[in-house]
């Protein structure tokens, strides 16, 4: 994406004078799956695809005029009427403008008009980025960037749940507004203390391969492991009443032992995973400051395994892609995200790249009829003005 693309759609769709750029990527998680509401850890970074807007004060007391070039879709609205426009990627910059007043920053009206290239449902999130993408403006236009980063996160996690209907984690919001380039972050979910690790992997590519499907399940899959992982921590406490066990990141492997019987095979086989997962999360780390991708990957696999076989949240288009990568020599994939459908994050070497590529979308086709989607990564900057 460039800004003179983005500057040129600005001066057509509004006054003809120009604003200031801010840039702010989507996101990869390389493992920790399902370990948030556990209180354990994730494992993100930003990514070279983000969403790029120009803004400008526009002299108005709160009128937005906001136009996406990608929709070729305007839309005008006061964002202090009380209700706030239709158009759900407007949504959320009525949000962040509410949620950064909130935070003191006195937002008046302005001009906007941005694009992106983050692919859509592909489990890289393009809706955290346009929220840290335009909590970065707001802060910059009206508020002497005096809101930290965190808070930038905080107000984007807010949009989320309280203009657009989705209960989202902090871990997006995040990768966006802290990622480094060839840096991945370790978030502790529960203290929300984190760390940068390096991530150079010479000699190798990232690759997302979109399996292009997304099974809707009968019942509620996520609620289900949820009370899963809950229910072994309450037992777990029971037994234990001089400790404290909030989540499963209080736990440890003999505790799970100790409740097997009783909370039935579902249930500890859950909790079996969401425990290997923090253990793994940690290796990757160890690994990554030696850098030592071979055992990266082999953890990837670990993950992948245990999603599909413990947590039981893959699926058949899933297993198979990770199938042909193990066939083909990758050095790590497994299900990026929830699971159920989305994309498998690969780590190749740069002489099977090609080759994997090619083979997994031949084989894809064939079996399901239906074209997987290729999307290389470079882990890259976070939110910033460009100009
Ligand atoms: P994701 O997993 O990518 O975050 P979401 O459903 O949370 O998926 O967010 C996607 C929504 O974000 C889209 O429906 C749209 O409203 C908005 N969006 C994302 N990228 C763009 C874009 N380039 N232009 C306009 N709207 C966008
Ligand atoms: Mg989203």
């Amino acid at each position: 994406m460039d800004i003179e693309f983005v500057r040129s759609r600005f001066i057509k769709h509004f006054d003809g004078q120009t604003g200031h750029v801010y840039a702010s990527p989507g996101r990869i998680n390389l493992i920790g799956e399902h370990t948030d509401y556990n209180g354990g850890f994730v494992f993100p970074g930003a990514v070279d695809k983000g969403i790029m807007a120009e803004m400008r004060p526009n002299g108005t007391e709160s009128t937005i005029r906001a136009y996406s070039i990608d929709l070729k879709d305007r839309v005008d609205f006061d964002f202090h009427d009380g209700v706030g426009p239709r158009a759900s990627w407007a949504r959320y910059i009525y949000g962040m403008a509410l949620e950064m007043e909130k935070l003191g920053v006195p937002v008046k009206g302005f001009n906007i008009a941005f694009a992106g290239d983050v692919p859509l449902g592909a489990g890289m999130s393009s809706s955290a980025a346009m929220e840290s993408c335009f909590g970065c403006g707001l802060n910059d236009l009206f508020g002497e960037n005096k809101v930290s980063k965190w808070d930038i996160v905080l107000a984007g996690q807010a949009t989320e749940h309280n203009y657009c209907g989705v209960n989202c984690g902090i871990m997006d919001q995040f990768a966006s507004v802290f990622g480094k380039a060839g840096k991945l972050m370790r978030l502790d979910c529960r203290s929300r203390e984190f760390e940068y690790f390096p991530f150079n992997p010479e000699g190798y590519k990232l690759v997302l391969i979109n399996s292009c499907v997304k099974h809707e399940l009968a019942g509620s899959p996520y609620n289900d492991r949820r009370n899963s992982c809950e229910n072994v921590v309450r037992h777990i406490a029971a037994k234990h009443p001089e400790g404290k066990f909030e989540t499963l990141r209080d736990c440890t492997w003999e505790q799970l032992e100790e409740v097997r019987a009783e909370v039935g095979e579902e249930d500890y086989t859950r909790a079996h995973f969401v425990l290997g997962e923090k253990d793994r999360v940690l290796a990757v780390c160890d690994a990554l400051v030696a850098g030592d991708y071979e055992t990266v990957g082999k953890k990837m696999y670990e993950t992948h395994y245990g999603l599909s076989k413990e947590y039981d949240v893959s699926c058949e288009e899933l297993d198979f892609l990770n199938d042909i990568a193990k066939e083909c020599g990758v050095t790590g994939s497994r299900i990026m995200g929830g699971g159920f459908g989305g994309c498998t994050i690969n780590l190749v070497k740069d002489e099977l790249y090609e080759s994997f590529v090619k083979t997994a979308c031949q084989k894809y086709f064939e079996k399901f009829n239906r074209a997987a989607k290729v999307y290389d990564v470079v882990i890259s900057d976070g939110s910033r003005k460009l100009c």
